[in-house]
């Protein structure tokens, strides 16, 4: 694990995971879940992220992929110093890096690195070279899916930028829910947002963003299953472009 607070990365050894009497029980969450993803639909996200993190406390983060950091500068406003999980797959464009190496170095937040297992390098010595082109579910599982499970054992709920107008398949997310096979719950405040309502972010607050998207890039994943997409096509037709895949497993 390798965490940023300000002025440059520092190393961590692997994430603590310190037994804690006070942890609320999965029906807890679930209740709280249930209560607030009702209560909460229709708030402005700044209500949403309040709501997340007085509630939670230090056993909530902040998820990005570092397509652009407005849910990281969200939370960075509502509370300062707040944990924002980046998952490092090793595979990621260099202009994904520098949006991360920003947000750590401009916004009052602690960035947290999260690394796979394996280098990409003993993945290939390993299971063979380009498994993200013979295998990218079990890809995304090995340098996404199980280095999040692992940064979450060290929270209750987290944060993503998930929004319903960027795919069908993100069509019906809510702003709260308990995620039942993960035991949290997943908080997703700009879930309503349009991106117009994204733009206006971003312009108001000087929020960084990916520089591939003035390049043709509709979403931006790691650089193997990435493709610039085409006008009029769904943002999202540029991942995974050469297979039947539209999610990596991490909002499954
Ligand atoms: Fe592997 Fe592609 Fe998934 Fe990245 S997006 S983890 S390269 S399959």
């Amino acid at each position: 694990v390798v965490t940023a607070t300000g002025l440059g990365l520092v190393s961590l050894g692997a994430p603590a995971a310190p037994a804690d009497p006070t942890r609320r029980s999965p029906a807890d969450l679930k209740a709280l879940a249930d209560a607030a993803g009702v209560a909460l639909e229709g708030a402005p996200a700044e209500e949403i992220a309040r709501w997340a993190t007085s509630t939670f406390g230090d056993r909530f983060c902040v998820t990005s992929s570092m397509a652009d950091a407005v849910v990281a500068h969200l939370f960075s406003r509502v509370s300062p110093g707040v944990d924002v999980v980046f998952l490092d797959t090793g595979l990621h464009f260099p202009e994904t890096l520098k949006v991360r190496d920003t947000v750590a170095r401009t916004m009052a937040v602690n960035v947290r690195s999260i690394r796979p297992r394996r280098t990409v390098g003993q993945q290939d010595g390993e299971l063979g070279p380009r498994l993200f082109a013979r295998s990218p579910d079990e890809c995304c599982f090995l340098r996404k899916v199980e280095p999040l499970e692992r940064a979450l054992s060290d929270y209750d709920s987290w944060a993503t930028g998930l929004r319903r107008d960027e795919s069908p398949t993100r069509a019906n997310t809510p702003v709260v829910a308990f995620d039942a096979k993960k035991g949290k719950v997943k908080v997703n405040p700009i879930a309503a947002w349009t991106q117009a309502d994204v733009d206006r972010y971003i312009a108001r607050w000087n929020v960084p963003v990916n520089e591939l998207f003035k390049k043709g890039y509709g979403s931006i994943g790691c650089w193997p299953c990435t493709r610039r997409t085409k006008a009029g096509e769904d943002p999202r037709a540029g991942r995974w472009a050469m297979f039947e895949k539209t999610e990596c497993g991490l909002h499954v």
